[in-house]
């Protein structure tokens, strides 16, 4: 379960993705990795800016902690992210030995586009992972998360829809 410290990370996820804006347009994802109460390494969602559909929060932040923490091992670490990661952000969670992750809004509090896949959630493939030690905490700050995003019925034009 997310407590205090989840929340107050959580928090700063949510200062750092409206950073790029208030409005579902903007894209504001953000993701926070943090061990022994430090930020490694932070990230925004890049996609548009930078033309590479691989740019999500999660990936931005993951490929700044290598560098930043001297490892590309990020054990005993913590991923905050705003919005429940997607198949590509849990499985490369694998890769990077993250020990946890505290998401805010889930797949359900969401419009389908911010997700790969119909009917999988990866949530479940990393729950049953290798790695039994991967611990996942989603919900936290939840509705503040979900602000952020389109929702579930809202008609999004097809333009903004990036996984269409
Ligand atoms: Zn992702």
């Amino acid at each position: 379960m997310p407590c205090a410290e989840d929340e107050r990370w959580m928090a700063q996820a949510i200062a750092l993705a409206k950073t790029k804006g208030s409005t579902p347009q903007d894209t504001p994802i953000a993701a926070i990795i943090v061990r022994d109460g430090a930020v490694i390494a932070t990230g925004t969602n890049q996609t548009c800016e930078t033309c590479d559909a691989t740019a999500h929060a999660e990936m931005v932040a993951f490929r700044a902690a290598g560098p930043a923490s001297g490892s590309m091992d990020l054990r005993g670490a913590t991923l905050y992210s705003t919005l429940q990661p997607c198949g590509m952000c849990t499985m490369a969670s694998i890769w990077t030995k993250v020990e946890r992750i505290v998401y805010g809004a889930g797949r359900d509090e969401v419009h389908r586009m911010y997700f790969e896949d119909r009917h999988l959630d990866t949530m479940d493939f990393i729950a049953d992972a290798w790695r039994e030690d991967l611990v996942l905490d989603g919900g936290c700050l939840a509705a503040q998360c979900a602000a952020l995003y389109f929702g579930p019925n809202d008609a999004v034009p097809a333009e903004l829809q990036g996984n269409i």
